[in-house]
């Protein structure tokens, strides 16, 4: 069986200022269908949002965002694993940052329990560790995570599901004329350093931490999708009918 990673950002399954149970709830029977065809681990962000509908306290400074994480993690969990259950589905927690896969030991660790748990039919969530690592909370949102974790638990596929539904030539958010671009096989300096962006109001990485996911992974010989998250049809039928209706493929020499 293939392995995927998809990656959800804290936009795309939160409202104003929680987690949209609905929307974890499509994004869940999603996972259930692909989980039929494929092995899924699944790169969740939402902590932040999730917390701070626990404790009301704002998330204008970093400790403030890791103690909303640290707060709403647990309760996030709780939603996704009711959620599955309703697909007789599972989930299992693992809280990693990217300097953990600098080690070679810590990473054989991991993934032989990524590996035990996909035997088993469960779903592995993982979130950035934002206690301890906060390069995700400030700039990134798990794209980078996401990256590292495709390529070091040995995925054939990442999938950003964004508020975006694809890499279009220039931002659409100013320019209305801009053209998505299907299919991506290198990108350039100059596109990887635009830091124009600063993504929405819930995200923080825009779309310059997708292309540095995406030039990672092609430069290590695998593969990224990016789709909407909100319309999950173009992420179905490219993974679940081999059919890319819409979305960006980023695709590295094989
Ligand atoms: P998410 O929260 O889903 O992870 P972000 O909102 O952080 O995603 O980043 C996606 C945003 O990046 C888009 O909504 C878009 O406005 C912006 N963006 C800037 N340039 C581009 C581009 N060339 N193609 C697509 N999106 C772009």
């Amino acid at each position: 069986m293939k392995r995927v990673v998809i990656k959800v950002g804290s936009h795309v399954i939160s409202d104003d200022h929680s987690v949209s149970e609905e929307r974890v709830a499509h994004l869940c029977e999603f996972l259930y269908d692909l989980s039929l065809k494929y092995e899924v681990i699944l790169v969740s962000s939402g902590a932040i949002s999730t917390g701070q509908t626990k404790l009301d306290i704002p998330r204008t400074t970093v400790v403030n965002k890791q103690i909303l994480s640290a707060i709403g993690q647990p309760y996030l969990m709780e939603i996704y694993s009711r959620a599955l259950a309703k697909f007789g589905k599972k989930a299992a927690q693992l809280l990693l940052s990217a300097g953990d896969f600098d080690s070679r030991k810590k990473t054989n660790h991991a993934l032989n329990v990524i590996n035990g748990l996909l035997k088993n039919g469960i779903i592995p969530i993982i979130n950035e560790n934002d206690a301890i690592a906060i390069s995700e909370i400030v700039y990134g949102d798990n794209d980078r995570l996401s990256s590292a974790v495709s390529f070091y638990f040995d995925a054939d596929l990442l999938v950003i599901l964004s508020d975006i539904d694809g890499y279009y030539d220039s931002d659409p958010r100013e320019n209305k004329n801009a053209k998505i671009r299907h299919l991506v096989t290198s990108l350039s300096d100059e596109e990887l350093n635009k830091t124009s962006d600063t993504g929405s109001k819930h995200g923080t990485g825009g779309i310059t931490t997708k292309l540095l996911a995406a030039k990672f992974l092609m430069d290590n010989k695998k593969d990224m999708f990016l789709a909407s998250g909100f319309d999950l049809s173009d992420a179905r039928a490219f993974l679940l009918d081999n059919n890319q209706i819409g979305g960006t493929i980023f695709k590295g020499e094989q």
